[in-house]
Formats: C-alpha cells, structure tokens, sequence
C-alpha cells in the first residue's frame, strides 16, 4: 500500500477528519515520503515543465525587469524561493552581468529550497556563482533593498478550501469510508472567511502566499512572482488537481508520488499588497514578457542562428500565446 495514504489512513483514526491544508502538507513534504521531499518533479522525465524550463529567453526577460528595478532604488538582495533546477538564477545572472554590471556586482543571492534533491541540481547550475541556501525564508528579515522571485512557488504550497453548503461555510477535510478515503465537509468559523468573499461559495486560502505578501508590502522589499491563477472574485471553485507523468490525475490517486497543485488567487495578493499602499500589478505572463521585449529577442536569436528559427517560434509561442501558457499564467509585480 501507498506509505502516505496508511499514514494518512492513521492519523484519521487516530484524530479525526484532515483538512485538505494537513493533507497537501503530508502529500508533499512528509519529510521521508513527501512528493517535494523525493523527487525532480520537472522536465521531459518529470511531472511537469515550467517556463524557465521551455526557453532562457523567460529568465532573461526576468533580469530586464530586475535592472529596470535597480534603476530607481538598488537591489542587494535577490531572493529566489522555490527555484526547481535553478535555471531561471542561473539565466537571470547571466543577463544581470551583461546588461546591469553595476547591479550584478552588488548582489548577494540566495535560494530558498526545501527539496535536498532540487538543491544538488541548483548547486550544480549555479556552481560559477557565490549563493547561499536556506531552507526557509525568515519574512522579519526581509527589507527594502530586497527583490523576491518566485516562478511556480505559490501554486505548490498547502491550501485550506472552505466551500459554502446551504449558507454555511465549512472546510473541506477527507475522511475514511469502507476503508477509503473520501471528501468530507467539517463545520468552521466564517470569520476565516475574508469579508469580500463571504458572498461565495468557495474560497482557497493559501496561507503562506499571503503571509509572505504582507510581509514583502510592509517591508518595502520589491517582489515578483509569476504562477497560473485567476484575478476575480466570482464563481471561485476548487482548483485543487494533481499531475502524474504530464497528465491530470485523481488527487487521491497516488499521494505523495503525483504533483498536488491549486491555481493562485492573484486578485487576493495583489489586494493584500496595496492594503499596504504599494505599487502593485497582476499582468499576464504574455504581456509582461511581451512588455520586456521577449519577441524583439525572439527574432535576434533567429537572425543569429536561421537554423532554429521554427525551434525559437515555437517556445515564443508557448509561454506568450494566450491558447498556451500566455493568458493563463500571471505577473504579480509589488515595486
Ligand atoms: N521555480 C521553479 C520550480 C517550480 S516547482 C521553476 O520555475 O522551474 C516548485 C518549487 O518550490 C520546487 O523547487 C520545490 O521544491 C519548491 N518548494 C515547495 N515547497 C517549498 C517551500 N515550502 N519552501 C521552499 N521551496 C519549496
């Protein structure tokens, strides 16, 4: 049997019905059997692929954005949370050193990785460069000479999903049933529920997403982060999915070896930002990268080498098209 679902299994009898935030947490960092605690979910051979993974030219678009940044007020610290293979660093430092030296030469770096398998692959695409790791980001340290970067973190982390049944709110939980585990519905506190989404009938809270967005706003510190999600507030349901081999599986199909993934509420993180009266804008991936000039770079790169032309089009047209990743993957920006 499945390691986690018997541990899971366990803990329900033992305590009761799981949240699906304690359930997310164990699926994917039980500290032995959790699914970011064991494998590279990324790439061909992996679960599933992300932009820095499809093309360089989405890390470089990054650093076109960060020296723009250093322009108005300088950045000493980059802070990647989340940073899979190390890639996108990897892309945005080599950028940073052609076109911003001077904000290059400055910089102290460090990524926050909870994975020991993902860090081995960051110290090895990173190896030309002085960077520090940690398993967790101390948000009190966090400052004003600060810029955070996040591709695909907040989509990974632990959510709690209240759903509204006959006008009551209740938290979604499983439960076992003729030894299986099943959805289950426990009575909670509507005061959880923030005011403006008290008329719904489902909302997600992601708990350390939002954390850490207060923290950036307060602080000063400059953020970006780019994830798939929505920007309204209307007709949320649950977005709650897991993904096996580059497919979408059942949640419950194989926990602890399958991606378990929800879609970031953008429109709650940007309102959480400018609570703190912060310059704050939620784009689209297309848009921004459009924006920083992904498609003028695009063509240089195929007047340089004609023979990956249809190659360069086709990962241009991945992540910027909005049938592809383009409309909906978004930019959260704080500045
Ligand atoms: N940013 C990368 C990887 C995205 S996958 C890319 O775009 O390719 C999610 C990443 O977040 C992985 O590196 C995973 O190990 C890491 N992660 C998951 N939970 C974390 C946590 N609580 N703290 C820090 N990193 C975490």
């Amino acid at each position: 049997m499945n390691a986690l679902n018997k541990i899971i299994k366990e803990k329900i009898l033992k305590q009761g019905p799981l949240p699906v935030f304690d359930f997310m947490n164990l699926a994917l960092a039980h500290p032995k059997h959790g699914y970011y605690i064991k494998k590279d979910p990324l790439g061909k051979n992996g679960d599933f692929t992300t932009a820095p993974e499809i093309s360089q030219l989405f890390g470089e678009m990054i650093a076109i954005y960060i020296a723009n940044q250093a322009i108005n007020h300088p950045i000493k610290h980059l802070i990647e949370i989340g940073p899979g293979k190390g890639t996108l660093m990897s892309d945005i430092l080599r950028t940073l050193e052609k076109i911003s030296p001077q904000t290059f030469a400055q910089l102290n770096i460090t990524l926050i990785e909870t994975s020991p398998t993902l860090t081995k692959a960051q110290q090895k695409s990173l190896s030309g460069y002085k960077v520090k790791w940690d398993t967790r980001l101390d948000c009190s340290k966090i400052n004003q000479n600060d810029l955070i970067i996040g591709n695909e973190f907040f989509d990974a982390l632990p959510i709690h999903q209240f759903e509204k049944i006959d006008n009551i709110w209740f938290e979604r939980a499983l439960t076992i049933k003729n030894d299986h585990l099943e959805w289950t519905s426990l009575e909670c506190n509507k005061n959880l529920i923030p005011l403006n989404y008290q008329d719904n009938s489902f909302y997600e809270y992601n708990p350390y997403s939002e954390t850490l967005v207060k923290y950036i706003a307060r602080s000063g510190a400059r953020a970006i982060f780019i994830d798939y999600g929505y920007t309204t507030n209307k007709n949320l349901t649950d977005t709650l999915q897991a993904l096996k081999n580059h497919r979408y599986k059942d949640v419950l199909h194989d926990i602890g070896n399958q991606d378990l993934t929800t879609h970031v509420n953008f429109l709650r993180l940007h309102d959480l930002s400018e609570e703190e009266n912060r310059k704050t804008t939620v784009t689209t991936q297309g848009i921004f990268l459009k924006m920083m000039g992904i498609e003028e770079r695009t063509k240089q790169l195929m007047l340089k080498n004609p023979n990956k032309t249809l190659s360069l089009q086709k990962d241009l047209d991945r992540l910027i098209r909005d049938d592809t990743m383009g409309e909906l993957f978004k930019v959260l920006t704080i500045e």
